[in-house]
């Protein structure tokens, strides 16, 4: 009864778009138009690519809340690059707070959208806290989120952000028909397999991205588990690649 898997390297878009996975819940998506877009870039995690840091180019970073794992470097990637930081409210004054232009920074809330470069972000639901660690204080981060990117050509991703299962994934599924969700998995901290193949059910992408798994042994979800209890008859793909791999 398991999903059908990808194997690695295989083609899985049709049109230019590169999704490469810089371990845990750190992504970097190059649109069909040539868009650099990170997400919640902790560069330095114990599974990045040991040249994930080499960032030469970001139009767009999204933050999806303020936890120290997915704030991850943004602030130096924001300075060096230019980038348009797209965030909740309060997580964008943080980022102000550290220097970052504040020009470049775009705080929006739940279901609010903005476009930048053609590129049209929403903020979306996610049950989960978002505190930012500053030194020893704990500052309010805001609301945790996930968000949906709605690319150039129309083609629409959906990252969860770090959260556990909510029905309301069925409205996210209507409202915006993702066809590529980036979903954590790891348990712990967020949903793990079990709740995950649920949230799969209710999204019925076309390909689930597992994330959010695998960086410390107590994020133990595998894309394995979750396969085996996605039922044959959703015909979404686990496509699991390995950190530094890209899927395009
Ligand atoms: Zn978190």
């Amino acid at each position: 009864m398991e999903a059908k898997t990808v194997a690695k390297g295989t083609a899985m878009f049709k049109n230019g778009l590169k999704l490469q996975w810089l371990g845990h819940a750190a992504f970097k998506i190059t649109t069909p138009g040539g868009k650099v877009i990170y997400i919640d870039p902790w560069l330095d995690n114990p599974s990045a690519p040991q040249d994930a840091k080499q960032v030469d180019r970001a139009d767009i970073i999204i933050v999806t809340h303020g936890h120290f794992d997915h704030i991850g470097n943004t602030v130096d990637i924001a300075k060096s690059t230019n980038a348009k930081v797209i965030s909740n409210f309060e997580v964008s004054l943080f980022l102000k707070s550290k220097g970052v232009p504040e020009n470049n920074l775009i705080g929006i809330n739940t279901s609010g959208s903005v476009e930048v470069e053609g590129i049209k972000m929403t903020m979306v639901y996610a049950d989960h806290s978002s505190g930012i660690t500053d030194g020893d204080l704990v500052i309010n981060g805001g609301t945790a989120a996930g968000f949906v990117i709605r690319l150039e050509n129309g083609y629409t991703l959906y990252d969860t952000g770090d959260t556990g299962i909510f029905s309301d994934m069925r409205l996210i599924a209507k409202l915006y028909k993702p066809r590529t969700v980036m979903l954590c998995i790891g348990g712990f901290y967020t949903m793990g397999p079990f709740e995950a193949a649920e949230a799969v059910k209710m999204l019925k992408p076309n390909v689930v991205v597992p994330m959010h798994y695998g960086t410390f042994p107590i994020l133990s979800g595998t894309p394995e588990a979750l396969r085996k209890l996605i039922p044959r008859s959703v015909k979404t793909k686990v496509a699991a690649p390995k950190p530094g791999e890209i899927l395009e």
